[in-house]
């Protein structure tokens, strides 16, 4: 798994398509898109899988998936339909070690994932 990446992002050290920032949370366009529409939504808090998020922490998930549906609804895709993903270690495909919601949509997805 990749170092955590996205700390850069949020420390402005690399370049992103911000959508969304507040005191907890970050969004931004993915650089390598699988759909019309893929961001990704991102706790400033460094946890690295969910393997480690504890209960004190539980709350930033909900609020990770409020912001996704505030920020594609705004986007146009509400109705069309959407998907939300969350990757967990190496055999789910998770590449960045801190964890991110991703937001899929603009396109028909397939199902079940490969
Ligand atoms: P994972 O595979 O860990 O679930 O997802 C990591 C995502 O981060 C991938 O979809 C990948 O395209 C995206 N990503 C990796 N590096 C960068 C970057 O430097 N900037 C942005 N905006 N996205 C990145």
């Amino acid at each position: 798994m990749i170092e955590d990446l996205f700390i850069k992002i949020i420390s402005r050290e690399i370049p992103a398509t911000i959508l969304y920032e507040d005191e907890e949370l970050i969004a931004f366009e993915d650089i390598a898109p699988h759909a019309p529409c893929h961001f990704l939504v991102v706790p400033k808090k460094q946890i690295k899988t969910i393997n480690e998020i504890n209960e004190n922490e539980a709350y930033l998930i909900g609020l990770m998936i409020f912001r996704a549906k505030e920020i594609v609804s705004k986007k146009g895709y509400a109705n069309s339909g959407y998907r939300l993903v969350m990757n967990c270690n190496e055999d789910a495909g998770q590449t960045v070690g801190h964890i991110h919601l991703h937001v899929l949509a603009g396109r028909k997805l397939s199902w079940p994932p490969g």
